[in-house]
């Protein structure tokens, strides 16, 4: 199922009953879903992921604004209605019953034509089951499963009536670090194998761009970049998504542009013919760094961590925007660094990009 956002906006009125203001938690955002993807919708808390996905299940009504389900305007349609799953970030199963019965309990409330048989809703219940995987844990109570198992109970629960959409609320965020990785493998498997639509809001950009076909970064109610995770990443079109993407984080530093030539304090990295001469925001990915004793810019020597394949060496430079530059190279590098620690490094073209200094937006070059 194909999903339309069209400049949808959401307002709220303070929590703060003695103000006045309205918060807008989401701002003129317009995206198309394509059918049969799986989107991942990031950013910072409260950035309006949680709004955003509200309005699309129905919980919430946009201020303005229209959601389309292919061709069809579910604006105005009632959440139980519009054919979606949704999984939140507790699960929220019912604790008294087993397995068997959550999953169970949305086939049972089925009218008129929808109604199902016994045997077709154990069949049902069944399929959803093996699907995630907990097939053979059907007479188990909630509290008898790991959180993984938990949250594998709401995604069949919310697949079993084979929703035209699946939306996912930070589904991740009450595991552990090998159960999250472990299960996002598993959303992304159950997606592929149902193909049914999801859009799954998250907080964590490696989560998102782990197992996303399309990632929508917000800020502030906004969307700030939509595309495909690696794109995004190597084309940030604003400071924001640049330092938002990335593990370790883009290093950033205030730089000058003068005759077409990119300086970091007096240090030339990068020829970026045709750009204004002004200052601006450099951003310079940690694996964009390589250590040559010719290298364009300079530094002094923090510490190197050693961490198997690769080798983490973290400078100082005094144009860095943090106390410290971490560049990440490979441990078969030697570094060789000069009296007082001093060491140099070439940067790689493409993993270098300037900002405009006041509205943060990408300087191409
Ligand atoms: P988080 O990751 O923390 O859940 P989020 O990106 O999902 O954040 P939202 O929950 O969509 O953000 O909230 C966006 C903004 O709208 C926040 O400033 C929030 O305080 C505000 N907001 C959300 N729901 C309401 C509400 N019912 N009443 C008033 N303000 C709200």
């Amino acid at each position: 199922m194909r999903i339309i956002l069209q400049n949808l906006t959401k307002c709220f009125p303070s929590r703060n009953k003695k103000s006045n203001e309205i918060v807008t938690a989401v701002k003129d955002l317009s995206i198309e879903i394509p059918d049969g993807k799986l989107i991942g919708l990031l950013g910072p808390s409260g950035c309006g992921k949680s709004t955003t996905l509200y309005m699309i299940c129905g919980l919430q009504k946009p201020t303005e604004g229209k959601i389309y389900f292919g061709d069809s305007d579910v604006t105005n349609l009632e959440p139980e209605h519009r054919g979606v799953g949704l999984v939140f970030q507790n699960y929220a199963l019912y604790p008294h019953l087993t397995v068997k019965q959550n999953i169970l309990f949305p086939l049972q409330n089925l009218k008129g034509a929808e109604k199902l048989s016994k045997d077709e809703m154990l069949n049902r219940a069944q399929h959803a089951a093996d699907l995630v995987q907990i097939g053979e844990l059907m007479d188990r109570k909630p509290n008898e499963l790991s959180g993984g198992q938990q949250q594998r109970v709401a995604i069949a629960r919310a697949l079993v009536k084979t929703p035209r959409v699946l939306l996912l609320d930070e589904p991740l965020s009450n595991l552990d670090a090998r159960l999250r990785l472990q299960t996002r493998e598993e959303i992304k498997r159950i997606q592929r194998e149902t193909g049914v639509t999801t859009v799954f809001v998250t907080h964590d950009q490696e989560e998102a761009m782990s197992i996303s076909d399309m990632i929508v970064v917000m800020k502030n109610g906004v969307v700030q970049q939509v595309g495909e995770p690696q794109k995004v990443y190597d084309d940030p079109d604003n400071l924001f998504v640049a330092q938002f993407l990335g593990t370790p984080p883009i290093n950033t530093f205030d730089g000058v542009v003068t005759g077409g030539k990119l300086y970091i304090g007096n240090d030339c990295i990068a020829d970026v013919p045709g750009v204004e001469d002004q200052p601006v925001a450099v951003g310079i990915r940690p694996e964009g760094f390589i250590p040559a004793d010719d290298g364009g810019l300079s530094g002094r020597l923090i510490n190197v961590e050693v961490m198997g394949r690769d080798c983490s060496v973290v400078f100082a430079n005094e144009k860095s925007r943090k106390p410290s530059v971490r560049a990440i190279i490979d441990s078969d590098l030697k570094i060789a660094t000069g009296g007082d620690n001093a060491i140099r490094f070439n940067i790689k073209r493409n993993k270098v990009f300037i900002f405009n200094n006041e509205t943060g937006e990408r300087i191409r070059f």
